[in-house]
């Protein structure tokens, strides 16, 4: 039987954050993945935030390499109305930008990185089990061919993204508060690009209320378009994926000036459900990371910031319990992990309400800049910044600033 102090489950973002801090404090870790790697996931657009974690794991040197896209912000429009935001304009100190990637290559090379470090990654091996121990766990993995092995560990790292291998396993999952919601998305040429001032940032495009779309534009000249809503915008289309995609394109009028006739890189794909959550972040031998803690909605591009700052974390405090310092769970990690979700969740909320599209589209000289700063820092991942009132207030602040705004907007009408 192989053994191990920390077994990673799943070799994303966050499962390769957590290796790489917890074998910078001297533990043996593996990673077993399920897939083979490239592999594709979505989750394209990062947030600034995410580079710190990306550095405390001495994994950001291996990604500067690869030459993605990089990003300095966010561009929201709807119709002729514009918002931009520049992450240099944030409120908080930190980073200022990031990068647009294309997943499997970005994974690929964090995985690469994590394998050159010593680390052992069996790809093509599945969690199907775990016995439980008193100071330890024996996971069961099954490979490629059916051939399956166990891997003694004195704690567990589950990261294993929709895979969720531990709350399915005990069956923590339980339902989000948020609505389900569906997406068709694929990689397009995007030859017009520079008359569309890109391609340095993500661009959502609010199609109808409820309704939007992402262009994140990647740096080999290809951009990712994704749109998102209530299954009900979508029940009108018919069709292949593709077809329904194409038809989406066509009826919104900025998108199809510049993805009309451009081509599929690859099929269109649909993806439906993505929010769930579960009863507890962590349990005896084990924690859970990134997605499999929660994942709220694309809105935002919240995902990879949420796994690699949890994924770091969670290895910080599994470093502590395996050397025998003092930690605790809930203090250090429970409650820090559902104050930044419950940040995005309040802006995804009121994203669809449409409480912040009515702040990103007031005139601009109504949205004062110290705000705008404020709401760029959420945008750019800085959720635990407890300074910014759009952080320590989210909801109130937001709810406070669209009624500001559309009191302006009513006296400007009687006046
Ligand atoms: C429509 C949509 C759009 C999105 N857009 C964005 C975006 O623009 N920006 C952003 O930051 N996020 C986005 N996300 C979220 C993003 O996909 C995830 O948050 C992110 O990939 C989470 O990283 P992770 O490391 O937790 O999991 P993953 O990246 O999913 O990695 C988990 C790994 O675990 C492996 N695994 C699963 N089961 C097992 C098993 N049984 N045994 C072994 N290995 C296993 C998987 O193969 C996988 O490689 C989007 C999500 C959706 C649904």
């Amino acid at each position: 039987m192989l053994e191990t102090d920390v077994l990673v489950i799943g070799a994303g973002p966050s499962g390769c954050v957590s290796a790489s801090i917890l074998q910078k404090h001297g533990l043996r870790v593996r990673v077993v993945e399920r897939e083979k790697f490239p592999r594709f996931v979505i989750g394209e657009s990062l947030l600034p935030r995410c580079m710190e974690a990306f550095e405390e794991a001495g994994l950001l040197e291996c990604l500067k390499r690869e030459g993605f896209q990089e990003k300095f912000g966010a561009k929201f429009m709807r119709g002729d109305d514009v918002c931009d935001f520049s992450f240099t304009d944030q409120f908080t100190a930190g980073w200022n930008w990031t990068w647009q990637v294309p997943r499997a290559q970005f994974d690929h090379a964090l995985a690469q990185e994590v394998q050159a470090k010593g680390i052992p990654i069996d790809f093509e091996h599945s969690v199907v089990g775990i016995a439980w121990e008193k100071d330890s766990s024996v996971t069961t993995v099954r490979d490629a061919s059916g051939v399956e092995r166990q891997i003694k560990a004195r704690f567990i790292i589950d990261s294993s993204g929709y895979g969720r291998v531990i709350p399915r396993l005990l069956k923590l999952d339980k339902p989000s508060d948020l609505p389900s919601r569906q997406t068709y998305f694929a990689h397009m040429s995007d030859r017009r690009r520079l008359a569309f001032s890109e391609p340095n940032r993500i661009t959502i495009v609010l199609s109808q209320p409820g309704l939007w779309v992402w262009m994140i534009p990647f740096a080999e000249g290809t951009t990712s378009v994704g749109f998102v809503g209530d299954p009900a915008h979508f029940q009108g289309f018919s069709g292949t994926t593709s077809d329904i995609l194409r038809s989406l394109i066509q009826a919104d009028p900025h998108v199809a000036a510049r993805f009309g006739d451009q081509d599929f890189i690859w099929e269109a794909r649909k993806l439906e459900g993505w929010s769930v959550t579960t009863e507890k972040f962590y349990g005896d031998g084990f924690v859970l990371t990134g997605n499999v803690t929660e994942f709220l909605d694309p809105m935002f591009s919240s995902g990879v910031t949420l796994a690699v700052v949890s994924g770091a974390r969670a290895a910080g405090i599994v470093a502590k319990k395996l050397m025998g310092l003092p930690y605790d769970w809930e203090e250090e990690y429970m409650k820090p992990t559902l104050a930044g979700v419950d940040v995005f969740r309040t802006y995804v909320k009121s994203w669809y309400e449409g409480t912040l599209s009515e702040i990103f589209f007031a005139p601009s000289h109504s949205f004062h800049a110290t705000f705008k700063s404020q709401i760029c820092s959420v945008l750019a991942g800085y959720v635990w910044d407890q300074s910014n009132p759009f952080v320590k207030k989210h909801d109130r602040a937001l709810k406070n600033l669209a009624q500001v705004l559309r009191l302006q907007r009513d006296q400007q009408g009687d006046a």
